[in-house]
């Protein structure tokens, strides 16, 4: 008898069956990861979950949580004079304050190129010894590790030409402000498999011990998904709070303590600015003092600038999970992912990305 595979519909069936049996109440989770968030909706788990179970969608697409004010950072930077931006390419259409976006920029004629890895970065960096090459850092703790992996292979090859602007956001303080809204709704997090495994589950830990809700490290299948949701139901239904690692073929309960030394040793913990939820005390990361010299804006002589909110937008509620996206006026009619107008179109990770492509 073959092994089933965690999208089997009979092993998500039953699943299903006994989430139904343990819940005796009703249950209201978030994801904070855009690859849950899409794997929700590409296995259609909205469609088939109980009456009692609601899925909220949370500040896990890393895109979607840059703040407006970054976004006009990143336009500011490349306008400057012998600037190279290098970026991922889903940077490139986030609109910022005044509609406009990295790729309107490369159109009149600024220098960003998209890249596929932080290193050709650094490529980029030494043929052009004459530019600089600001490095757009956007991402969570999993994507921060190869940034300051980075950082150091340009101390070691003397790219003094290289810089970053980092606008890492750091998941544990976010989920510690959303509990901390009196009105925050959210039952239990579904915690994200990729962040995981850099921490571990002891970041994570506060969420039981201190606000007495589950908190379930969880894979990407539809299996993964509906197994760590029993395991909630099944601690409201014993009263126990703990975090769980339930994607232990990837995630060790322990992290990557390698990655987490070669954070510490470029970065340290800093406030950062979230879409939607403001300023969160410690939920960044700037550039340690040793390698302050790698720091785009304070090298180029530039601060965030301000801005005002995009006109219409709601992404900060749908990031706090306080508004569905086609509850948004603009979802579907003015804002497309054709035509998007707030960063959470934009990204294929953003809630309203996948509403609008998956429906519901
Ligand atoms: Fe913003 Fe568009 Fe989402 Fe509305 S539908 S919240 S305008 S991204």
């Amino acid at each position: 008898m073959p092994t089933p595979t965690l999208h089997d519909p009979e092993l998500c069936q039953a699943l299903l069956r006994r989430l139904e049996d343990l819940l005796d109440r009703p249950m209201r989770f978030m994801e904070v990861c855009g690859t849950h968030t899409v794997s929700i909706f590409r296995g259609g788990l909205r469609t088939l979950l109980p009456e009692q179970v609601t899925h909220l969608t949370g500040p896990g697409c890393p895109v979607c949580v840059t703040h407006d004010r970054e976004v006009a950072a990143f336009l500011k930077l490349a306008e400057q004079p012998n600037v190279i931006i290098a970026t991922f390419g889903d940077l490139m259409r986030v609109p910022g304050p005044d509609g406009r976006s990295l790729k309107h920029a490369q159109a009149d004629g600024a220098r960003v190129s998209v890249i596929y890895s932080p290193l050709d970065a650094l490529t980029l960096a030494a043929d052009n010894p004459d530019a600089t090459v600001v490095f757009l850092g956007v991402g969570f703790e999993t994507t921060a590790p190869a940034v300051a992996a980075t950082v150091l292979a340009a101390e070691q090859r003397k790219l003094d030409n290289f810089a970053v602007f980092s606008c890492h956001k750091l998941v544990p303080p976010a989920l510690a402000a959303l509990l901390g809204d009196p009105d925050n709704g959210i039952d239990a997090f579904l915690l994200p498999g990729h962040v995981s495994t850099v921490l571990g589950l002891s970041p994570f830990r506060f969420v039981a011990e201190d606000w007495k809700r589950p908190a379930i490290v969880a894979g990407f299948e539809p299996a993964d998904i509906l197994d760590a949701l029993c395991r909630m139901a099944r601690q409201y239904r014993e009263g126990e709070f703990k975090v769980e690692n339930a994607y232990p073929r990837a995630v060790n309960d322990d992290g990557n303590p390698k990655a987490r030394a070669i954070l510490s040793q470029v970065f340290r913990t800093a406030d950062a600015l979230w879409r939607g939820l403001g300023v969160i005390p410690g939920s960044g990361l700037a550039l340690a003092p040793a390698y302050q010299r790698f720091d785009a804006l304070a090298r180029l002589g530039l601060s965030l600038p301000e801005t005002k909110p995009l006109p219409g937008c709601r992404c900060g509620e749908v990031l706090k999970g306080k508004m569905p996206p086609n509850e948004c006026p603009l979802f579907g009619k003015v804002c497309t992912p054709a035509n998007p107008v707030g960063p959470c179109m934009v990204s294929t990770e953003g809630s309203c990305s996948a509403y609008f492509k998956y429906g519901l």
